[in-house]
C-alpha cells in the first residue's frame, strides 16, 4: 500500500470515529422514541460524512477513488435504521453522481447496496445483537464487500481486472475488520447506554421504594398514634358513664332518699346506661364493619318516622343542652316511604344528630332531608364549633378526632362518623361535610332511594 493509502486510511477511520460519536450523542438517547425529525437530521449527518469520506480518498486511477463510505453506511443501516440510511444514501449517491469519472456508476451502486444490505440485516436479523455479534458483524463485512467486489463489472472494461485485483487485498484487510471494529464500537456505545438506563431505573426505583417505605412508616405511626388515643378515650368513655352507674345505685341504697331524688338518680342511671349502650354499638358496627359481617336488610321504611325518633330521643333537655333542635321533613308520610336499610339509616343520622350536640355549646341544630333526584340526602346543621378546614376529609377516618385531648368534655371514641360513612356506602350513597372553625358544620348522606327509571 502507497503512502497516499496509508494517510487516506488514517482519515477514513477518524472520519468513522465522528460517525461512532455521532451515534452515541444524537441517537442512542433517543433511542427508545426517535421521531421523524431526528431520523431525517441523522440521515443528513450520516451523508454528510458519506461526502466527507469521498473528499478524502485515496485514488487508484484518476476517476477511481477508493473510501470506506461502504463500511459507514452499511453499518448506519444496521444501527439507525431505514429513514436516516436512505437519506444518507440519497445525498451520497447525488455526490458521487457530481464527482463523475469511470466509477461513477460503480460508486453509486455500491452506496446503494451498503446502505440497502445493512437495513435488510436489521429487518431480518433484529436479534443479531443477541447473538455471536462477531460473527454477525463479519457476514455483514463479507457481505456487503462482495457485493462490492462484484460491481467491479459496472467499471469500464478496460480497468475491470486491473481494479478486481487491486482491491482485493484492502478488501479482506481493511475494510472487512474496519465493518467489524466500526460495529463492535457502535455495540459498546449502545450496551455502556442499556447499562446507564438500568441503573437511572435502578436508582429511581431505589427513590420510589424509600419513599414509599417512609410513607408506610408514617402510616404506621399515625395510626398507633390514633389507635392509642382511641384506647385512652375508649377508657374515658366507659368509665364516666360506669362511675355514674355504680355511684348513683349505691346512693339509691340509702333507706332515706325521697321520690324525687330517687327519680332523679334513676334518670342518670339511665343515662349513662344509654351512653354505655352507645359506645357498645359502636363498638360492634365497627367490628362488624371491618371483618365485612354487615348486610344490607332492605325493608319499606318510612323515613319521617325515623326522624320522630331521633328527635324523641334527642330533644329531652338532658340530652339537647339548652339547644334548640328543629327537624325537617320535607315529604309526606306517604311520599317518604322507600326500600332501604331503617337501622343503618337510623344509625348514620343518630351520629350526626349526637355530634351536632356534643360540638355545639349554643344555637340551632337543624335536622332532615331533602329530596335530590332519585336520592334522598339527609343533613344535620348546626351552630357548634365548626372544623379545620384541613381536618374535614380525615375525620371520616376511624378514630381521627380534630381535638384528641381527652380532657375535653368532648371527648368521644372517634368511631360515630367512620360509621355513618360505611353504612351510606353500604347503601349506595356518600358522605360529606361543609364547615366553618366558629360558625357551624352540615354533614350531608345521600341514600338511593327511588329506582332510576
Ligand atoms: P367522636 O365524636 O366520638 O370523636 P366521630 O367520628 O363522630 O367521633 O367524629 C370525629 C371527629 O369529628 C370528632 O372528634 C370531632 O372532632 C369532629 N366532629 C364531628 N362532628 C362534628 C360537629 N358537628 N362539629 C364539629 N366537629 C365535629
Amino acid at each position: 500500500m502507497s503512502g497516499s493509502i496509508f494517510v487516506g486510511l488514517l482519515q477514513n477511520t477518524a472520519i468513522l470515529l465522528a460517525f461512532g460519536l455521532l451515534y452515541d450523542n444524537l441517537w442512542i438517547n433517543r433511542l427508545e422514541h426517535p421521531n421523524l425529525r431526528i431520523k431525517i437530521i441523522s440521515g443528513v449527518l450520516i451523508g454528510t460524512i458519506g461526502i466527507v469520506l469521498m473528499l478524502t480518498p485515496w485514488t487508484m486511477i484518476p476517476g477511481i477513488v477508493f473510501d470506506t463510505r461502504s463500511v459507514m453506511l452499511s453499518i448506519a443501516g444496521l444501527f439507525f435504521g431505514a429513514i436516516p440510511t436512505v437519506v444518507a444514501m440519497i445525498m451520497d449517491i447525488a455526490f458521487r453522481a457530481i464527482i463523475g469519472g469511470g466509477g461513477q456508476l460503480m460508486g453509486m451502486v455500491v452506496i446503494l447496496l451498503s446502505g440497502t444490505t445493512g437495513i435488510l440485516w436489521r429487518l431480518y436479523r433484529p436479534h443479531w445483537m443477541k447473538g455471536n455479534r462477531n460473527l454477525e458483524l463479519l457476514l455483514l463485512g463479507i457481505t456487503v464487500h462482495a457485493l462490492m467486489l462484484a460491481s467491479t463489472v459496472l467499471l469500464p472494461s478496460e480497468l475491470k481486472m486491473g481494479i478486481f485485483e487491486a482491491i482485493l487485498i484492502p478488501m479482506v484487510l481493511v475494510y472487512i475488520p474496519a465493518e467489524l471494529l466500526l460495529g463492535r464500537l457502535l455495540v459498546s456505545q449502545y450496551e455502556n447506554w442499556k447499562t446507564r438506563l438500568a441503573r437511572e431505573e435502578l436508582l429511581k426505583s431505589e427513590q420510589r421504594l424509600i419513599s414509599d417505605l417512609v410513607k408506610a412508616k408514617e402510616k404506621a405511626e399515625e395510626s398507633d398514634r390514633l389507635k392509642s388515643a382511641f384506647l385512652a378515650n375508649l377508657s374515658h368513655e366507659i368509665h364516666t358513664p360506669m362511675n355514674g352507674i355504680l355511684g348513683f345505685a349505691e346512693i339509691l341504697q340509702n333507706p332515706n332518699i325521697n321520690g324525687d331524688e330517687m327519680k332523679e338518680y334513676l334518670g342518670v342511671i339511665r343515662e349513662s346506661g344509654t351512653r354505655m349502650l352507645d359506645i357498645i354499638h359502636d363498638l360492634i358496627a365497627v367490628s362488624k364493619l371491618e371483618t365485612g359481617q354487615v348486610n344490607i336488610r332492605a325493608a319499606s321504611v318510612n323515613v319521617n318516622a325515623i326522624l320522630d325518633e331521633i328527635y324523641n330521643r334527642y330533644s329531652s333537655p338532658s340530652e339537647i343542652k339548652g339547644l334548640q333542635l328543629i327537624v325537617r321533613k320535607n315529604l309526606s308520610d306517604k311520599e317518604c316511604t322507600i326500600t332501604s336499610d331503617k337501622e343503618k339509616i337510623h344509625s348514620a343520622l343518630s351520629n350526626l344528630v349526637k355530634n351536632a350536640i356534643k360540638y355545639s355549646n349554643e344555637g340551632v341544630i337543624e335536622f332532615g332531608y331533602v329530596k335530590k333526584g332519585r336520592y334522598l340526602e339527609f343533613f344535620v346543621k348546626d351552630q357548634g364549633i365548626g372544623i379545620p378546614a384541613d381536618k374535614q376529609a380525615a375525620i371520616f377516618d376511624r378514630f381521627v378526632q380534630v381535638n384528641t385531648s381527652i380532657s375535653t368534655a368532648n371527648a368521644g371514641t372517634g368511631l360515630g362518623l367512620s360509621i355513618t360513612k360505611a353504612y351510606a356506602k353500604l347503601l349506595g350513597g356518600a358522605v360529606s361535610v361543609t364547615s366553618e372553625e366558629g360558625k357551624g358544620s352540615t354533614f350531608y348522606f345521600t341514600v338511593p332511594a327511588w329506582s332510576a327509571s
